[in-house]
């Protein structure tokens, strides 16, 4: 009999949802019927296998009001629920139109030695196992599976107990294709439940911390399988002396306050330069002012509460270590508690120090850190100061000088005079750097490639 565990709203503090823990053994038992259902699904035409996830786009539109009802309960935030459902319905849509060229079989060809003919051919994974967090849950459980169903492999997820209601009515999504429902399997529970599917996978997808990331990247080496790691961030921004200081200051807004900064791609430093900084400053001070909780009209106020409830003291923690060690608070700077959740103030803060924990680790919350410098090099090597190398943003109005910025910073993903803009832009192909993950690029059109071993056909 497999255990369950309570699920706190965010919203109200209250466990009101009771997750099933799925154990070693039901993993096992539902790895060895994926892996049977592959030989099929890989067998079918690819025009098979996009009409079925066309299909289970279908079902998800249909399904739409339950989809954005588990998640608000989930996450506690009504705007990018709903944004999230028509991303993934987007991103399949989108797949399916480009997986026949993606995977177009390649002709033969001759290469150096001209009479020896090349044809390169591909197998794709039988299992695929995807973990996923719970800042996006639908979107980061589908973002690697959608295409890895198409290059013909199976799936088998394990969702972030932390938002598990969204699993309900994304199994009923699956069960209405049922030729689908063979090769996609979602199983639930803590990180026991993840071990498992890191030991029966043959690649796996793993979004998460760095923390957890470092033990699922052990257990792959152990058995020499892939792992793509996408783990977590503390993203800086630079404010150049040329930079339109009202684009900058709207951009920087949204980029570390949007889902109450609980995005791997949340802006969470910003180095500005000190002969704009006052002026840069105050027109950020005045932006984010502008925010206000979506408590208790959901439907209004734009900062969600702190999803997660192993996030709260970590918040908490930071907020006090950079209050005691002399940071300034310009707006918010406190957790507060509203029906029984937890909400961070919109928070920007000043006088930082290289030793507190907010410029240091990663935060996971609406708050934005902002050190003056001198020059661009001093701020070039403090954005690169960090463990992490996710995403960052450049603000000047010389784009080339823009650029030049951008090639020195350690990040995969930069965006210039915006925030996030990686996250919108699907082509854009891009790595993390440092602790911020491992692996192939989970965007851009040849992360489809990701889920096939390559073969190569040698003829003399
Ligand atoms: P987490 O590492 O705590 O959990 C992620 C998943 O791993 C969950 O499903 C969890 O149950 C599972 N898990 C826990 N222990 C495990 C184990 N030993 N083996 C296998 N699975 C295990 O992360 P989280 O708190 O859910 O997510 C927040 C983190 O995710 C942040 O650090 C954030 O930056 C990062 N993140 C990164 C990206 C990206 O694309 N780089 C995107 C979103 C979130």
């Amino acid at each position: 009999m497999a255990n369950s565990i309570a699920i706190t709203n965010p919203r109200t503090g209250e466990p009101d949802f009771q997750l099933i823990c799925h154990e070693l053994s039901d993993v096992m038992a539902k790895s060895k019927q994926l892996r049977l259902a592959q030989k099929k699904w890989w067998q079918l035409s690819l025009q098979d296998r996009i009409k079925y996830l066309q299909i289970f786009a279908q079902a998800i539109t249909a399904l739409k009001p339950s989809f954005v009802e588990a998640l608000i309960d989930d996450t506690g935030r009504a705007n990018e629920s709903m944004l999230e459902v028509d991303v993934v319905i987007g991103a399949i849509d989108r797949w399916c139109r480009q997986a026949p060229e993606l995977l177009a079989t390649q002709a033969e060809r001759s290469g150096e030695i001209p009479f020896l003919a090349i044809k390169q051919s591909y197998l794709p994974y039988p299992v695929v196992g995807i973990i996923s967090p719970w800042n996006f849950p639908l979107l980061l459980s589908l973002v690697d599976a959608i295409p890895a169903l198409l290059a013909g492999c199976s799936v088998l997820l394990k969702p972030s107990e932390v938002t598990s209601r969204v699993t309900k009515p994304l199994i009923k999504a699956i069960s209405e294709v049922p030729m689908l429902a063979e090769v996609f399997s979602v199983v639930t529970g803590g990180g026991q439940t993840g071990e498992a599917v890191s030991e029966v996978a043959d690649l796996i997808c793993f979004t998460g911390s760095v923390a957890t990331g470092r033990k699922v990247g052990e257990a792959c080496a152990k058995r020499f399988i892939p792992a793509f790691l996408e783990l977590g961030g503390k993203d800086p921004a630079i404010v150049c002396e040329d930079a339109d200081l009202d684009v900058a200051a709207k951009a920087l807004c949204w980029g570390s306050m949007v889902n109450a900064g609980q995005s791997c791609m949340s802006l969470e430093r910003v180095y500005v330069n000190k002969n704009i900084a006052d002026a840069f400053i105050a027109k950020l001070v005045t932006e984010v002012k502008q925010l206000s909780h979506n408590f208790p009209n959901i439907n209004q106020g734009e900062i969600g509460p702190i999803i997660a409830p192993s996030q709260v003291d970590i918040v908490k923690r930071q907020l006090a270590d950079a209050k005691v060690k002399g940071a300034q608070f310009l707006t918010g700077g406190r957790v507060v508690e509203l029906g029984g959740g937890y909400y961070c103030q919109p928070t920007i803060v000043s006088n930082i120090s290289d030793d507190m924990d907010i410029i240091n680790q990663e935060t996971f919350a609406a708050i934005l850190p902002v050190v003056i410098v001198d020059t661009d090099q001093e701020a070039i090597r403090k954005a690169n100061n960090s463990d992490f190398g996710l995403s960052a943003a450049v603000f000047s109005q010389n784009v080339e000088h823009a650029e030049q910025i951008a090639l020195q910073l350690e990040a995969g993903a930069i965006s210039i005079n915006d925030a996030s803009l990686t996250a919108l832009v699907h082509e854009a192909e891009k790595q993390s750097f440092k602790y911020s993950g491992l692996g192939g690029s989970r965007m851009g059109n040849v992360s489809i490639h990701r889920f096939m071993r390559k073969k190569a056909f040698i003829r003399n």
